[in-house]
């Protein structure tokens, strides 16, 4: 599946906010928006016309890119989370939580989402003991996830783990030593900590 290649710090600083896309550079002096809290382009420090659109399109790309989306892939998304029962747009962020690689994230195995997708593409995921290697797959309440024999021994998984302090969402419960994380619930909204307005995603798409 394709995957967004290009420079990562100017997608936070075209949202003018830390979408925390780096891992450990984002917590440091290092991070684009701390020295250049603008726009990237020529006309980034210029006057923006506000509208209404532009909110909109701005939240659902804020949330693309969070969870590192393809504007088509994130599209069907919203399209099974239109289709199921409830709220369309806390349908569709708990379907983004839902991810693989999202929970190998949220577990702290990995730095950042990336590395996370780049974990399961490579193998070193299991699910309920089956190697899975679809970054996308929907986990569902009571799977467990748990890094493959392989990864539990690479230094950069070790460092992850000893060295991020990530706090890890209620609806997931970790096991520390042997690397695995259960599904205990599916998330629920309160419990998704990220700094989107799904109803302007919802808005946007109904145009
Ligand atoms: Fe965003 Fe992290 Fe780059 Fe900072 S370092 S701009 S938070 S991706």
């Amino acid at each position: 599946m394709a995957r967004y290649t290009g420079a990562v710090c100017k997608l936070c600083r075209r949202e003018r906010m830390k979408l925390f896309l780096k891992g450990p550079k984002c917590d440091s002096m290092k991070c684009a928006i701390e020295r250049r809290p603008y726009p990237p382009g020529e006309h980034g420090r210029g006057r923006i016309r506000e509208s209404e659109y532009l909110l909109q399109l701005r939240e659902k790309q804020k949330a693309r890119r969070i969870y590192g989306l393809l504007e088509r892939q994130f599209r069907n998304l919203y399209g099974e989370a239109a289709r199921q029962k409830g709220i369309t747009g806390e349908n569709l962020l708990r379907m983004l939580e839902q991810r693989l690689d999202n929970v190998v994230f949220r577990a702290g195995f990995a730095s950042s989402r990336n590395q996370a997708r780049q974990f399961v593409r490579h193998g070193h995921v299991t699910v309920n003991g089956r190697r899975v290697t679809i970054p996308s797959y929907q986990l569902r309440k009571g799977e467990v996830v748990e890094m493959g024999p392989k990864a539990k021994s690479m230094i950069v998984v070790r460092h992850n783990v000893d060295t991020l302090d990530r706090a890890v969402p209620a609806w997931l419960e970790v096991t520390g030593p042997e690397l695995k994380a259960t599904v205990r619930d599916l998330p629920l909204r309160e419990q998704i900590d990220v700094p989107v307005r799904e109803q302007l995603i919802v808005e946007l798409y109904s145009k």
